[in-house]
């Protein structure tokens, strides 16, 4: 990539908005920008101070007519978000300001910005590990408070702070190493064989501890896949519509032939769900019992969890048990729902005739909100075993970084096996420096164009 050029996209969101932002990024951001920016009190925009913020009129090139009224925020390099000269333009929001605004100027010697691309420089220019880079994307799409400090860890380069401390014990080892196969005749710099192989497992056994502590970034992002499963009329609309309305909630509605399904993502307490619900589909009679037994089985397998709904007020149905055959119950929540309609409920006569083995019970009133606190701790008690709160030591990895770690702590087994069966030191050297390469991928060294490319290119236009 060509770090000569000036770059330019619109780093805010297209639609209605008070402001959005145009943003400029390389050599000529601000040569660009000077001959098309006239500011309030008459200063040349080349000529300011770093990091400070003007009044003006955006023009067209010749003309006298502004195009909007905008805040210029001039940052020289090399403290910048790239390292390289910025210029962020506020415009007023909506599309067709901030088009014309970077039309103007691409005319004027910019190209437009690739996804990802400022962030990619500030990788390129040593502003960012790959790690934090990669960061700076999951903060975009963090959903939830919860994902939302995770990656924030990770920009603050917790992450790469662990790999840098292990790569450099890697580094000193490796030194001794070789001082003993460059002078094999020097007593003085052997380092026993034992001592070697301690400090490598001690460097293995906190990768795998770090592995542990780790998160999945998948699940986090994209929310635990919750079915709302049961026979008709048991209530699974209200109770989606209930946690719709109780949780800041996203409804995305697909329609399709096939497949007609509510998807809502839901944040409790702070882990993102991502429920899915068919039953707002008005079925035909005749298939309802086929249908219900069908689709318990087909999103059962799909969800990491589900609701399996019983109408207490109806007691067990023959169809009740059908679909519960179909369950996988060590993920499922049996929910006893209408106990408003009830006196005196007891779950176990439900138990008994539907089968034991539920994740957990709960009784609820969909319609009421009644137990829909229990409900909600349930699903967290599924996924995080309780563990609601944030653990310090977790960070986000994604299946990539978790395969590498992995990897390293394979090698440096290895490197302990060599040493253990007396093995020639040049191959626990091979070894060590396999895991230590690992480590440096992972920051981002020693990486190719097409992965670099591959990585910046998830991210969004003007980031
Ligand atoms: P679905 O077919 O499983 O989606 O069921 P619906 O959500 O459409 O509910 C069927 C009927 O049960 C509706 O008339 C709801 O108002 C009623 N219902 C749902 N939940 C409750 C509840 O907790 N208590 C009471 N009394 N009625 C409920």
């Amino acid at each position: 990539m060509d770090n000569q050029d000036t770059i330019a996209a619109i780093s805010t969101p297209l639609g209605k908005s008070g402001i959005g932002i145009v943003r400029l990024s390389g050599p000529d951001a601000l040569e660009i920008t000077r001959e098309l920016f006239r500011t309030e009190s008459g200063r040349d925009l080349a000529e300011v101070k770093s990091h400070t913020l003007h009044h003006g009129l955006v023009y067209d090139r010749g003309s006298d007519d502004p195009i909007d009224e905008a805040l210029f925020t001039v940052m020289k390099s090399p403290n910048t978000y790239t390292k390289e000269d910025v210029v962020e333009i506020n415009c007023h929001g909506g599309i067709v300001p901030l088009r014309e605004t970077l039309d103007l100027v691409l005319e004027n010697g910019a190209r437009p910005a690739e996804p990802g691309e400022f962030t990619k420089r500030a990788f390129l220019n040593g502003r960012l590990t790959l790690d934090q880079a990669k960061s700076v994307n999951d903060i975009i799409e963090s959903k939830t408070r919860f994902s939302l400090e995770l990656s924030v860890d990770r920009l603050e380069g917790k992450f790469s702070e662990f790999l840098d401390s292990l790569r450099e014990e890697l580094t000193s080892l490796l030194a001794e190493i070789e001082v003993m196969i460059d002078y094999p005749d020097y007593e003085d710099s052997m380092v026993p064989r034992e001592e070697l192989m301690k400090d490598l497992a001690g460097i293995r056994e906190r990768i795998k501890e770090f592995l542990a502590d780790s998160k999945d970034g998948k699940i986090l992002k994209e929310g635990h896949r919750v079915a709302i499963l049961g026979r008709p009329n048991v209530g699974k609309s209200t109770l989606l519509n209930t946690l719709l309305e109780e949780e800041r909630a996203i409804v995305s509605e697909t329609p399709g032939t096939t497949r007609d399904t509510i998807e809502a993502e839901l944040s409790i307490n702070g882990i993102p769900f991502l429920v899915t619900d068919t039953a707002g589909i008005r079925e035909t009679e005749g298939d309802i019992e086929r249908k219900g037994v069908r689709k318990a089985k087909e999103q059962g397998e799909e969800a990491d969890l589900a609701l399996f709904l019983l109408d207490a007020g109806a007691g067990v149905k023959d169809s009740d048990i059908k679909i519960a055959h179909e369950m996988d119950r060590k993920k499922t929540v049996l929910v006893l729902n209408k106990i408003d309609l009830v006196h005196n409920l007891s779950a176990s006569k439900f138990t008994d005739k539907i089968g034991g083995g539920w994740a957990d019970v709960v009784e609820l009133s969909a319609m009421e909100g009644i137990g829909l606190a229990s409900l909600e701790d349930a699903l967290t008690e599924m996924v995080w075993g309780g563990e609601v709160e944030k653990d310090e030591s977790i960070v986000l990895l994604n299946v990539q970084e978790k395969q590498m770690l992995r990897e390293a702590v394979k090698d440096l087994q290895d490197a302990v096996s060599a040493l253990e069966a007396g093995r020639s030191i040049d191959l626990v050297e091979v070894d060590i420096r396999e895991g230590r390469r690992k480590m440096g991928r992972l920051l981002g060294e020693d990486l190719s164009d097409e992965i670099l490319d591959q990585v910046f290119s998830q991210f969004c236009v003007g980031k």
